[in-house]
């Protein structure tokens, strides 16, 4: 084993863990392949960069993402120190101005005497560990062939297609109905029954709404057999009907009422905090997702933790591949991080950099280390990558639903989440006593 962390990719996640384990005083070697070598969408060779927006989610005190970064402040992230100093007028979010954000972060990991940076491009997985893997969802395609080799093509995934994911709150129960098609197995599905004008209507509105248009390296990903829900309703009035909307087999068990569509919710969870609308990927904008899924029956006050999408990505299958310590189960000491782990989002990535980066510091230096406990805004994300069940595994960013096994018992949501976040600092202030 070697005394120093080696990590490649100087990202979000890269970044932060080297960040963390030089803090810890641990020597670290970072890899970045830029300039010398671009992705299809960094114009910079500055570390963390942003890709795409400059707002590193909401600042309101009551969500999940102003925890997640309350808790990275409590480490002493150098991504979130950067983000607060150079933060611009953005409402309730944190916006940051890139350059100034991302030219700090730069200076500082140039600066620290534990770091050295190699402007190189890895390409394969050093043999000698520890090493945290950060090359997140633009991972060069000689690294990415390494491991998908090292794991098996099965476990190294290209895309994303997420459906919306509701809090089970904000459903109308009076509207919708649990059943199976044809009464199969146990009525585990929550169905929203549609009549031919609610169809009709729906079908007009994913049609009016407004998308993100595809970028030319993400337009591949629609030959893999991911349909946008409104492409899909492009092709004719009856697709949808006859697809993901399929009614058949699904009279309401009570009245006996046959619909002309019908929307299936899937429990995300075991608590069913959290239920998925099955097949909706969708390029919809997130307003548009917030208004034309609203009309479903049932949804009409729908809360979204999260929303849809398809894009380019690169993640593994972290449930199958890594071991309780967040290692791959049979190489002791090489972690992957960011949104190659399976989280979405600049501050979720940043967030497994800082987990990845101590675990590794803490290996080197001999010491014990635990995972951040689950009731914290880290620890959740960390029960997703490590636990979310086999086959269904699918990047996630921060949002409440992954506090499950928890209930406060409150029912206003403000004072619920009030609940849920003084007891995650709490959580974290604990775990950080031994650690620090
Ligand atoms: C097009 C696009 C837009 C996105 N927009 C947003 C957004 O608006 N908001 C949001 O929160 N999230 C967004 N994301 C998701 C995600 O938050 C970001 O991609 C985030 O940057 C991920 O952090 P990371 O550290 O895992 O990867 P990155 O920040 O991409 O860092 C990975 C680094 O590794 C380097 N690298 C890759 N391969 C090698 C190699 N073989 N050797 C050495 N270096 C290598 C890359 O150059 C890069 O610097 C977007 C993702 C994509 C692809």
């Amino acid at each position: 084993m070697n005394s120093f962390l080696t990590v490649v990719g100087a990202g979000l996640a890269g970044s932060e863990a080297a960040w963390q384990a030089a803090g810890m005083g641990v020597p670290v070697v970072l890899y970045e392949m830029r300039p010398q070598r671009p992705t299809p969408v960094h114009k910079t060779s500055y570390c963390s960069e942003l890709v795409c927006s400059n707002s590193l989610g909401s600042l309101n005190d009551t969500s999940a993402p102003f925890l997640l970064k309350e808790e990275l402040r409590n480490l002493n992230s150098l991504v979130i120190r950067s983000a607060d100093a150079h933060a611009i007028p953005a409402g309730a979010a944190l916006a940051v101005d890139r350059d100034l954000f991302s030219a700090e972060i730069t200076r500082a990991l140039e600066d620290h005497p534990n770091i050295t940076i190699r402007r190189e491009e890895v390409e394969d997985i050093p043999a000698e560990g520890p090493v945290v893997v950060a090359t997140g969802p633009l991972t060069s395609p000689a690294l990415a062939e390494k491991i998908a080799g090292l794991m098996g093509d099965e476990y190294l995934y290209f895309y994303d297609a997420l459906s919306p994911i509701i809090d089970a709150n904000s459903i109308d129960y009076e509207k919708t109905f649990f059943a199976s098609r044809y009464g199969k197995g146990s009525a585990d599905y929550l169905n929203c029954g549609m009549s031919r004008e609610q169809y009709d209507a729906f079908l007009d509105a994913l049609a009016k709404a407004d998308k993100v248009p595809l970028k030319e390296f993400e337009k591949p990903v629609y030959f893999e057999g991911c349909m946008p829900i409104e492409e899909l309703a492009m092709r004719g009035p009856k697709t949808l009907a006859f697809g993901p909307m399929k009614p058949v087999g699904l009279n309401h068990p009570e009245t006996g009422q046959r619909y002309y569509a019908v929307v299936q919710l899937r429990r995300e969870n075991k608590e069913g905090t959290a239920w998925n609308i099955v097949g909706f990927q969708t390029k919809m904008t997130y307003p548009c997702q917030r208004e034309v899924f609203r009309m479903i029956p049932g949804l009409e006050q729908a809360e979204f933790f999260r929303y849809g999408a398809i894009h380019r990505n690169t993640y593994v299958n972290a449930p199958e591949l890594l071991g309780p310590d967040f290692c791959v189960k049979d190489r002791p000491g090489l972690y992957f991080a960011g949104q190659i782990v399976g989280v979405e989002g600049y501050v979720e990535s940043c967030a497994m950099g800082a987990v990845a980066g101590r675990s590794a510091a803490s290996r080197i230096l001999g010491r014990p280390f635990s995972l951040p406990p689950k009731e914290t805004a880290i620890g959740s994300l960390l029960q997703h990558v490590l636990t979310k069940g086999k086959g269904s595994f699918q990047p996630m960013n921060i949002n409440f639903g992954l506090f499950t096994g928890m209930e406060t018992g409150i029912r206003d949501k403000q004072a619920r989440n009030q609940a849920i976040i003084q007891r995650a600092l709490a959580a974290q202030a604990q775990w950080l006593e031994p650690v620090d």
